[in-house]
């Protein structure tokens, strides 16, 4: 349907990206993304014109962007586009849309990355064209990363970030020449016009996945943090815990590893208190969300946290103030003290294991 609307619009429609990349390695597809060698938003209006199981989701003028349903299947449309970037890091300027499609493949990452195929109809039948100017089907057989001219780290070093999530993922490993380029840019990196925002998206990818403890391990080794700083306020020893911390504490791994590597300063004043009561232990930890706590026990190796966390925080009195009144207590601090009294009592009645 895809391919006969290109035909009939006169437009060539290719696979492009992780999706070629993933069928030529031969695993699971992640998501389908079409290019189009023209507008993407007027190829999805004409296909929902000409079918009724076309879903447009969003369109995006500025990039000429379109998410779809088509099926049920969710599917991702852009058209063909230039970029330039006018400073190191910083966001892309699109220069012009539409354009062929071996101009939109050269403001791609990797050369495995920068692969399309053209699907049309011929003589009734999908026919499917490689297009492949950078021999990336050569680079994904060898694994190696390599990116498609030596400025490319310079104008988005989130790729040397993308790259470790190819590399952890798939066994894929930087070229000689990509490895000497990225210590070049880490020896003195131009952070001026460096978006911290697409950093920080990069690392919450990479951090999503089951190796998010070996990314965080070598962001530090590999020196990767130069990218957005000279020395790192996040540390080796805490990679176990804040790994761990997730399923104990129920939060999404890759807010705990960002937190831990952006915002550790909020928990530096943090005082470890050596409590025995439990009541101590609980009024310490009340207010504190479960990322917080997470935060906290993966920093400063507490124990206590994880048992608040699992025996004391949802403990609750099973009497009332009313209750109380009930029983002859007057409002004011004596029916305060008492409750407060009880709930000690039955906080510190709780035994550890
Ligand atoms: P994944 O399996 O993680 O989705 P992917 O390669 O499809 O891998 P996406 O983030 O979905 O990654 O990006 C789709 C495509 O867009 C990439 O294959 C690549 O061609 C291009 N791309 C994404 N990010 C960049 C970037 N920072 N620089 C250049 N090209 C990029
Ligand atoms: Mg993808």
């Amino acid at each position: 349907m895809v391919a006969q609307n290109a035909c009939d619009m006169g437009v060539d429609a290719y696979f492009v990206g992780g999706m070629v990349r993933d069928i030529l390695m031969g695993i699971e597809i992640k998501d389908i993304d079409i290019l189009i060698e023209g507008s993407a938003i007027d190829f999805v209006q004409k296909l929902s014109e000409c079918a009724p199981n076309v879903m447009i989701k969003s369109v995006h003028k500025a990039f000429n962007t379109a998410k779809t349903v088509i099926n049920g299947l969710e599917i991702d449309f852009a058209s063909t586009r230039e970029e330039i970037y006018p400073q190191s890091g910083c966001l892309p300027v699109i220069q012009k849309t539409g354009c062929p499609v071996c101009c939109d493949l050269k403001r791609r990452d990797f050369t495995v990355n920068a692969i399309a195929v053209r699907f049309f109809t011929g003589k009734n039948e999908l026919k499917y064209e490689l297009i492949d100017p950078f021999n990336g089907s050569d680079d994904i057989k060898a694994r190696s990363l390599r990116v498609l001219h030596n400025k490319s780290y310079i104008d988005d070093p989130t790729r040397i970030l993308r790259g470790l999530d190819f590399k952890l993922r798939f066994g894929f490993n930087f070229s000689e020449n990509d490895k000497k380029l990225i210590e070049e840019h880490l020896k003195s990196p131009d952070r001026e016009g460096l978006s911290i925002d697409r950093i920080k998206l990069t690392l919450k990818k990479l951090f999503s996945d089951k190796n998010a403890k070996k990314a965080y391990n070598q962001i530090l080794e590999n020196n990767f943090y130069k990218i957005w700083c000279d020395i790192p306020s996040f540390k080796h020893e805490w990679a176990q815990r804040l790994d761990e911390a997730s399923s104990i504490f129920n939060v999404l791994k890759e807010e705990i590893f960002l937190k831990a590597i952006f915002e550790n300063e909020l928990y530096s004043d943090f005082l470890i208190q050596n409590h025995t009561e439990n009541f101590e232990i609980y009024n310490q930890y009340k207010n504190l969300k479960p990322l917080d706590l997470a935060l906290h026990y993966a920093i400063f190796n507490d124990a206590n946290v994880i048992f608040y966390f699992q025996k004391l925080k949802d403990i609750k009195l099973d009497i009332s103030g009313d209750d109380l009144i009930q029983q002859g207590f007057s409002q004011g601090k004596a029916l305060g003290d008492e409750l407060s009294r009880l709930l000690k009592e039955k906080l510190n009645s709780i035994e550890r294991n």
